[in-house]
């Protein structure tokens, strides 16, 4: 059984499978040799049908044909119009929910197309020894992302972090170009209004527990430039907050439209 901190073995960008050439469709290609390690990554069988990407990044749906120790083959079938991976880097850092409810986020951030999920413990998050004492399986994250990035198409995994600490998330999250903390108390922004008339290529997001971030948490993270902003006048639960968020970036920034 993986170790929920070996979820990091998801690597976004190395989980692009790549063609050897531009191919000519329905004809056996040959993948880069880097590919297999991305087919690893995928836990992709002969037979699957995965997106698949030439060395011109013009994307492809292909049928995996043979997959030996020393090469692999495809056959694309269809040659995909347009980009199915987002130019806007979203990274989200969600405080351990209860429940299933970071599955939920999981699944659904994966399908908006953002390419990093970063689980964080806070003050008043639960813990991962609390969540799997009370049997939720951290070991099923990286397999819910690879069913969720296979269902809508995506050619690369979005990157799994491991679990880390409030302070730790914030120096990851600290590169991001746009950094915004979700938080429904009376100081926030109003989520556009935080924007300017920036058009940044990265953002960063931070998503409370269920029961908030507290005072302490809001300045700390303030003072490393986050902007604290409001998602309108209603609580949202923790797993909504983060899928809207995510949601509303991609489509002032990214590729949601
Ligand atoms: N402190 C609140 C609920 C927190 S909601 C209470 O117990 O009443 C969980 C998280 O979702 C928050 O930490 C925040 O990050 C996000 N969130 C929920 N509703 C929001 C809103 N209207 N605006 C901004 N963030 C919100």
């Amino acid at each position: 059984m993986a170790s929920p901190r070996s979820c990091a073995s998801l690597q976004g960008v190395a989980s692009l499978v790549t063609l050897e050439q531009v191919p000519q469709l329905e004809e056996v290609a040959a993948l880069n040799a880097a590919a297999l390690e991305a087919l690893d990554v995928w836990q992709a069988r002969p037979g699957e049908i995965l997106t698949v990407v030439d060395p011109q990044q013009t994307a492809y749906r292909a049928r995996i044909v043979s997959l030996d120790p020393e090469k692999a083959c495809c056959v694309p079938f269809e040659r995909l119009t347009a980009a199915v991976e987002s130019p806007l880097q979203v990274a989200v850092y969600q405080a351990l929910p209860d429940k299933e409810r970071f599955e939920l986020v999981l699944q659904k951030l994966t399908e908006i197309g953002v390419s990093r999920i970063g689980p964080m413990e806070s003050q008043r998050s639960t813990t991962l020894g609390e969540r799997d004492t009370l049997q939720k399986k951290s070991h099923r994250w990286p397999d819910v992302l690879r069913r969720a990035a296979r269902q809508c198409r995506r050619a690369v995994l979005p990157e799994l972090l491991p679990i880390r600490s409030f302070a730790d998330t914030l120096l990851t999250a600290e590169q991001a170009e746009l950094k915004l903390m979700l938080y429904e108390g009376e100081t926030s922004w109003s989520f556009c209004e935080a924007f300017g008339s920036l058009r940044p290529q990265s953002v960063a997001l931070l998503v409370g527990p269920e029961g908030g971030f507290t005072g302490a948490e809001i300045e700390q993270a303030r003072d490393l430039g986050f902007v604290p902003v409001s998602l309108g006048p209603r609580i949202l639960r923790t797993e909504t907050a983060a899928i809207v968020a995510a949601a509303l970036v991609q489509s002032y920034f990214g590729d949601l439209r």
